[in-house]
């Protein structure tokens, strides 16, 4: 059985960010990821800017890619009442399908091994772990960080509680041809049920993301029909499926979107990203996060590995403090904001007072966003 310091389950912006960091400390990695890049993925493809020093800390950089560099945020009511607002650190845009594999090829080039399948258990005695894949492969490790994404069989196999409970949310994505839409926005516009956001990529689509909750789609049961039925009511949407043409074939769409409280650390694996805990769309930070929880995670291993003093219980306890502290005001902040944005009257009322004080719509974004991650 093969043996590593670290082995990190699923490889998103978590896990690539975790091998990356982890290598550079001269650690031996091994990454199971069970889908092959690069590949498409549900997500609004806005990433905030605070990633930037630290990735190029990590050998990478955003600005090779034809990244769209994006400064203002639009915000609409489901009537069409919007705002704008410049976005104090401003983010990216860039499509999950060239960012992942970015850091994939970054881990290719320092000899970072991978292994392309699902794995179905993690297994902790003696001090020690076992990773197993659905083919039978086996791998162990002193260390594993949990970097699998929002849900996944191994948060059943983990007996995880927020997977008992059923979610009301669903994520929708695809890209589209557009001419018209300016290059430095991120719009973010609210239909009944739920809201979308509109950017631009590196290839010059526009990516269309929206997250609506069950109880408004299961109306019309159909992507196609709930755009032209539901989200095209809210008027900039409506100019934008009417003119817009779509690049996918189909849109991607995933299920059971949670934004439950989740466990840092479970039966002693490190939780990173997603799989630590899911922030509200609207405020375009979970990538920002899951690159950010993966730095702290990888630190706190470090110490862990080379440190005698620091042992297991006090590295578990020291990230779970660190999480929360960089990140628990941030998710309670985004909760509240949803709540508001998908509330017909509240939204209105809301984006009415943000339209007579700009200041109040800049803090409002800062709550919900980091410093620069360094
Ligand atoms: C509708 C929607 C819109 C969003 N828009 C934005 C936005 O504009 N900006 C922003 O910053 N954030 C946004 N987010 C959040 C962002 O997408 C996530 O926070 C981010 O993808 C988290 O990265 P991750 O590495 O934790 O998880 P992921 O990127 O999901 O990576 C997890 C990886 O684990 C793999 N995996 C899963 N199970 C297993 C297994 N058993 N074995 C092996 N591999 C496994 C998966 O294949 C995957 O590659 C959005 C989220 C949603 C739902």
């Amino acid at each position: 059985m093969e043996y590593f310091d670290v082995i990190i389950v699923g490889g998103g912006l978590a896990g690539l960010t975790a091998a990356l960091h982890l290598e550079q400390y001269g650690h031996a990695v091994l990454v199971c990821e069970k889908q092959q890049y690069p590949h498409h993925k549900v997500c609004g493809e806005y990433v905030s800017a605070e990633v930037v020093p630290y990735l190029k800390k990590l050998g990478i950089s955003l600005d090779t890619t034809n990244t769209v560099s994006i400064d203002t945020l639009q915000l609409s009511t489901v009537s069409g009442k919007s705002i704008k607002g410049k976005l104090p650190l401003g983010g990216k845009g860039i499509s999950r399908y060239a960012l992942d594999n970015l850091l994939y090829e970054a881990a290719l080039e320092r000899n970072i091994p991978f292994v392309f399948g699902n794995v179905t258990a993690i297994q902790f005695a003696d001090d020690l772990f076992q990773v197993r894949t659905a083919s039978g492969d086996t791998f162990s490790a002193k260390m594993v960080i949990g970097a699998y994404g929002k849900r996944s069989n191994l948060d059943k196999h983990l007996d995880r509680p927020f997977f008992r409970k059923k979610s009301r949310w669903l994520g929708i994505k695809a890209h589209y041809a557009y001419q018209d839409f300016p290059d430095n926005l991120v719009a973010l516009h609210t239909f009944e049920g739920g809201y979308g956001g509109l950017s631009r990529t590196e290839t010059g689509a526009v990516n269309f993301c929206y997250l609506v909750s069950y109880s408004s789609f299961r109306r019309e049961n159909d992507v196609h029909r709930f755009n032209e039925n539901v989200v095209a009511k809210n008027p900039f949407l409506g100019a934008f499926l009417e003119d817009a043409e779509p690049l996918f074939k189909e849109p991607l769409a995933i299920a059971q979107v949670s934004f439950e409280k989740k466990e840092t650390v479970k039966e002693h694996v490190i939780m990173c990203g997603d799989t630590a805990g899911l922030i509200h769309p609207l405020c375009g930070n979970g990538m920002a996060m899951a690159i950010h929880s993966a730095k702290l995670a990888s630190e706190q291993i470090h110490l862990y590995l080379t440190d005698s003093t620091f042992d297991r219980g006090i590295m578990e306890k020291r990230y779970t403090a660190l999480w929360k502290n960089n990140f628990g005001y941030r998710l309670w902040m985004g909760r509240q904001l949803q709540s508001l944005l998908i509330n017909r009257e509240l939204s209105h009322i809301a984006l009415g007072l943000a339209t007579r004080s700009p200041r109040l719509l800049r803090y409002l974004i800062k709550q919900t966003h980091g410093k620069p991650i360094l």
